[in-house]
């Protein structure tokens, strides 16, 4: 099997300035680097037709696959500026497999790690001065893969679009606890469904609840299992830790949660915190109770995009609880604290987790 290389092309960068400027803005999401990756895939040629051009918009049929089916999948990764003046990207070879799990239970092509790893490196290099050098700010990478045929059947498109876009993180220095909803009416994944991949349906149907969420105060939606609607399973796009009684404690992969990146990291780190941490399932009835009697101190969030988030509250019809104080924790920010030293460098490596560029 031949690998792709992404040669980047020559192009008009941003003025440094003006690029520095905006990297001066807090935000996630609304700015774009120079570059992006693409590559193409057809059950002639494989994967073909690697490219690291100019940011730009796709030109698609409306009969596009990918508009009518949500053949869509993605994935979201970071690389950190180091003290040292290289970068590094946080645990790719792990993306690369969730990215080619995703696309398996999609029934689209798989790209293998090193393409993947080929792709987002080559991103890197080329818009490198597109990362913030702050700490606790990246460079967050969207790699994404679409359904490119252009046919109205209703079966697996025989063309798929891959491509990869860098957009700078810069958070809030003091991010403010989020309260959670819990809705009594929508499930975000069933056992057998597709909760465990990171594919674009997931979300779509989430937003309603989202929504919800919204109208009762809210930040975002707790999600309960959809079987008994008791066990907390996750929020929006992270995975969920609660401090109680001096451990960590996390719901286990129950098969209809996103296996987390972040969430797999804190795992590991936590016994080097001098944490015990384990995996085992809460209720919404043990969470709220546990707050209650001072036995859950703290609760927060994690994942690629927002690292660690604190959650300070939560309500769900005719309830409402406050976690520890309502403000963010101790063991919260220790472990917020410990992720970014290995994410920057500032820390010993021991898991290899970060890929220099
Ligand atoms: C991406 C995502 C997460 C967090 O995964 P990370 O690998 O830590 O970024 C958690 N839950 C959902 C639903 C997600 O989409």
């Amino acid at each position: 099997m031949t690998t792709l290389e992404f040669t980047p092309e020559r192009i008009d960068p941003m003025p440094a300035e003006q690029r520095e400027a905006l990297l001066r803005m807090p935000g996630f999401g609304s700015l774009y680097s120079d570059h992006m990756v693409t590559a193409r895939w057809d059950a002639e040629h494989g994967w073909h037709d690697a490219r690291t051009g100019p940011l730009a918009a796709f030109s698609l049929h409306p009969a596009t696959m990918a508009f009518h089916y949500g053949q869509t999948i993605f994935e979201g990764l970071k690389a950190f500026w180091r003290a040292d003046g290289r970068h590094a990207l946080f645990r790719p070879g792990d993306h690369a497999r969730r990215f080619a799990r995703s696309a398996r239970r999609m029934a689209m092509p798989e790209l293998s790690e090193v393409d993947f790893l080929a792709a987002v490196t080559a991103l890197v290099r080329v818009d490198r001065d597109w990362v913030p050098r702050t700490r606790g700010h990246s460079f967050y990478l969207r790699p994404f893969m679409i359904a490119a045929e252009t046919h109205l059947s209703n079966r697996p498109a025989e063309e798929y679009l891959f491509a990869v876009i860098g957009s700078p993180a810069r958070p809030a220095a003091e991010p403010a606890p989020i309260r959670l909803w819990a809705s009594p009416d929508y499930v975000r994944a069933v056992d057998g469904g597709t909760g465990t991949v990171k594919c674009g349906g997931n979300y779509g149907g989430s937003y309603l609840a989202q929504r919800e969420a919204a109208e009762h105060g809210c930040d975002q939606v707790v999600w309960l299992d959809a079987r008994e609607r008791r066990y907390v399973e996750e929020v929006g796009g992270s995975n969920l830790f609660f401090v109680e009684a001096g451990r960590l404690v996390t719901p286990p992969l129950s098969g209809t949660l996103l296996a987390g990146v972040t969430r797999d990291s804190i795992l590991a780190l936590a016994p080097r915190l001098g944490l015990e941490v384990v995996e085992e399932p809460v209720t919404i009835d043990d969470w709220e109770r546990g707050c209650r009697s001072g036995r859950i101190t703290e609760t927060f969030a994690c994942g690629t995009a927002r690292a660690v988030a604190p959650v300070g509250s939560a309500a769900t019809p005719g309830r409402e609880w406050t976690v520890g104080d309502g403000t963010t924790g101790p063991v919260t920010r220790r472990v917020l604290g410990a992720l970014l030293d290995v994410q920057h460098g500032q820390a010993p490596d021991e898991f290899r987790w970060l890929h220099a560029v």
